[in-house]
């Protein structure tokens, strides 16, 4: 593979790590080297490690990795993406983004937080429980996709189909998205809200303003459907999450002619629902109100993502109590914000995500605190001295 030009570098050390995986320029679906990071880090601490190459048709190929220390159960897993997004404008950017330059106690570069940082992070956690008390009781992995950021089809969902045929379990998982809003402590994600967009097409006969009687203007009706699916709120939020909320996102007729009746409408929207809902019971409510309007229409659809909680209980207690022993800060359990490759992750195995303070995330000058990632390696190491404990 890959692995010819990486440079050597501390394991145990998680800046080191970090800028090496930096100075991939692994915008997705690139891979700009960082897995053979990864794969350099990990392989002489005796993990076993997988390339895991992906491709669809209509699809670009993704490189990911799944590496495994030890045989035993339980099976603690660390998942996340070396892929990052483009930086965008590069002269928005006071830094080189593949850099990885040390300034005033911050690591700069695209992924420093979402989320190179905290691979980095467990990496030298991993490196250092290692080095400190040999092999673990159950066994770590990593599971590390190198598409999240895009469309998400040849990563994750694919490495778990790839574990699951093989026989290959997980226990329970941090995913190491950057979840704290303003320092580090502040926020575990036990869950997400699901997220579905949906296409509304609402259907007349094109004809002359002048003789309306002629022709079956769509636009009122779908001004109605508009306003029906928009006048009351979905549900007023559960225990652990936030209200649904539906958005129109646009709005579309593109006629050009005003003595012109066009012969459709469409509209646009996105729903991000919490446990309430799925998918298919959206889909009747939104019906329910079309069909109260009437008329010719069309409902597409698609599902990035259904809501999942991980109640509270062992495994977010584990981080919860790792993150207030080294930070003094007990985070809040939250499900909200985007998504995550958890929505994937959810269906094997309780599942959390805790990582670095998100504030610069998809950033020009995106960076980390120094402090924040030698204490997000802290917390993981507490997480990994304590699981095979606490985790059955
Ligand atoms: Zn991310």
């Amino acid at each position: 593979m890959s692995t010819a030009a990486v440079p050597s570098f501390d394991p145990c050390d998680p800046v080191a790590v970090a800028q090496a995986l930096i100075r991939c320029p692994s915008v997705t679906p690139e891979d700009g080297g960082a897995l053979g990071v990864l794969e350099a880090a990990l392989a002489p601490l005796g993990f076993v490690c997988h390339r895991l190459r992906f491709e669809e048709e209509g699809t670009a190929p993704v490189d990911n990795l799944y590496a495994r220390l030890g045989t035993e159960g339980p099976n603690f897993c660390f998942a996340g993406h070396t892929d990052v997004v483009p930086p965008g404008e590069l002269k928005g950017w006071s830094i080189d983004p593949f850099a990885a330059e040390i300034h005033n106690g911050r690591l700069y570069g695209r992924g420093a937080v979402d989320m190179k940082g905290a691979i980095a992070a467990f990496v030298a956690a991993a490196a250092r429980h290692v080095k400190a008390g040999g092999a673990p009781k159950g066994s770590i992995s990593l599971l590390i996709t190198g598409d999240e950021e895009g469309v998400a089809i040849n990563g994750t969902r694919k490495v778990l189909d790839w574990l699951q045929a093989k026989g290959e379990t997980l226990d329970a998982c941090v995913v190491g998205e950057p979840t704290n809003p303003k320092a580090l402590g502040d926020m575990i994600k036990i869950g997400r809200r699901g997220s579905m967009t949906a296409f509304l097409t609402v259907h007349g006969a094109q004809g002359h303003v002048a003789y309306p009687h002629l022709a079956d203007n769509p636009l009122p009706r779908l001004a109605r459907m508009l306003a029906a699916i928009t006048a009351e709120p979905l549900d007023a939020g559960t225990p652990h999450f936030q209200p649904s909320n539906l958005e129109l996102t646009t709005i579309d007729v593109g006629n050009p002619a005003h003595n012109v009746i066009p012969a459709q409408g469409k509209a646009t929207l996105n729903i991000r629902f919490n446990d309430l809902h799925t998918a298919d019971t959206l889909l009747a409510w939104l019906r329910e109100r079309l069909d109260g309007v009437g008329g010719s229409y069309d409902l597409d659809h698609f599902v990035s993502g259904d809501s999942f909680l991980t109640p509270p209980g062992p495994l977010t207690g584990l981080v919860a109590d790792a993150a207030e022993r080294v930070t003094g800060r007990r985070p809040e359990y939250s499900t909200t914000g985007g998504t995550s490759d958890a929505r994937f992750i959810k269906n094997f195995c309780p599942v959390v995500e805790f990582g670095l303070v998100g504030q610069t995330m998809h950033k020009v000058d995106e960076h980390t605190a120094l402090d924040d990632l030698t204490r997000l390696t802290d917390i993981y190491g507490e997480v990994l001295r304590n699981v095979f404990d606490r985790i059955g």
